[in-house]
């Protein structure tokens, strides 16, 4: 789950973390009361949205008056921000923050992260903050220091130097930076986030270090252990089709092409994705309806596809385990009849009653596609929409 930057900030303040003084604002108005109650006589815009590298995009703006802070308040209120994170379609911005502005003498990169290698977790800094650090990674990867972390130990001081010294903390600021490095472990460790990423961490002109971005991403696992954090959940960030389907219980995620796949497992799901392409044709969604699927939760399955209008067929691929295959095909035949369905259909089914649910789908008059392997499946479902 991903959170807004104003909602990190708040995180990382609580963690002991120094950030600017800010007010996350709904409003062109509001913007504007919020920069008077910051006082001062610089102010930064900042959309909000579930996304890096606003900056670039224009949704990021540093305002020298309060009409600026009306001007900017409203150019960005509304806009459909695209950036490198958001697709082409952009994301639309509903949410500002409007904080004091910082006097940035350098920009430096620290994030935590799980570091799947060393099954650890990772401390990385750079100097080279402000900029994606996917293109510092490729470009100048020396650039990145990265340092493990020992559970038992935490990151010790040692460590917290060696990154400081490493991105080129001045002297008089090593102090701070290690401290800001160590309450950045202890929040990304308390909070069971994936990742705590701070682009830019700044030197400010009177030797201060602060967190001037936030991003985080927490582990949907440990959710249920942070109530504080799920009210963060902001649902117009998230794909409307993906909220529904959690309704139901199932994983399903928005893709690009126009095969609907409906599957048992998550595995076999990411494996028919491989099987469509490698046959020529895109899927439209990963959906993966679990062990237990219902004839309800098929039903709305297939509903959820079919709202995608890019959707030009439907291949459904099911192992029998635990779920049988007539609880499938009862599914597949009602859902097929509720929805109306115009799209072909092809069905492979293997595993526990499978002649059964053949049966049921052979007798229940609706023109449905068989298939006994994936290759012949997909063969079929792609020369189908071509
Ligand atoms: P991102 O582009 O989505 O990563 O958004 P950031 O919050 O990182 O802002 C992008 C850039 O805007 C930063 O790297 C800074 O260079 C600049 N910026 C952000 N806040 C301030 C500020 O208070 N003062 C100044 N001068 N620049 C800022
Ligand atoms: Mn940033």
């Amino acid at each position: 789950m991903k959170i807004h930057e104003y909602q990190g900030k708040e995180l990382l303040k609580k963690f002991g973390v120094t950030v600017p003084r800010g007010i996350p604002c709904f409003s062109v108005d509001e913007a504007v009361k919020a920069a008077e109650t910051l006082g001062g006589k610089v102010w930064v815009v900042k959309a909000q949205i579930h996304a890096g590298g606003r900056g670039k995009g224009g949704g990021v703006k540093v305002a020298k008056s309060l009409d600026e802070v009306r001007t900017y308040a409203g150019q960005i209120l509304g806009m459909q921000l695209k950036t490198h994170q958001t697709g082409p379609e952009g994301q639309k911005v509903n949410r500002l923050l409007v904080e004091e502005g910082a006097d940035i003498k350098k920009e430096y990169y620290v994030a935590a992260l799980t570091d799947r290698a060393t099954q650890k977790v990772a401390i990385m800094a750079s100097s080279e903050g402000g900029m994606d650090i996917e293109e510092v990674a490729h470009a100048t990867p020396e650039k990145i220091i990265k340092v493990f972390v020992d559970p038992a130990a935490g990151l010790t001081d040692a460590q917290a130097t060696e990154l400081a010294n490493g991105i080129g903390v001045p002297a008089g600021s090593l102090a701070q930076a290690v401290d800001t490095l160590k309450k950045l472990y202890t929040c990304y460790m308390e909070t069971d986030a994936s990742l705590a990423e701070i682009n830019p961490l700044i030197l400010e002109g009177n030797g201060n270090i602060k967190a001037i971005d936030a991003k985080f991403n927490f582990d949907a696992n440990a959710l249920y252990r942070h109530p504080e954090i799920v009210a963060y959940r902001d649902l117009d960030e998230e794909d409307a089709d993906e909220i529904e389907a959690s309704k139901f219980d199932l994983a399903y995620i928005s893709l690009d092409g126009n095969i609907g796949c409906l599957v048992n497992g998550a595995g076999l799901a990411m494996a028919t994705m491989d099987t469509i392409k490698l046959f020529g044709a895109e899927p439209a969604n990963f959906l993966d309806v679990g062990g237990g699927a219902t004839t309800e939760k098929v039903t709305e399955a297939f509903k959820i596809m079919l709202k995608n209008t890019k959707v030009k067929g439907i291949l459904v691929n099911i192992f029998g385990g635990i779920m049988k295959c007539d609880t499938i095909a009862n599914g597949v035949v009602t859902a097929a009849r509720e929805t109306h369905l115009a799209v072909p259909l092809v069905v492979r089914m293997k595993g526990t009653n499978e002649d059964l649910g053949k049966k049921i789908l052979a007798e229940s008059g609706l023109p449905i596609i068989t298939a006994d392997s994936m290759a012949e499946a997909a063969t079929k479902i792609v020369a189908t929409v071509k």
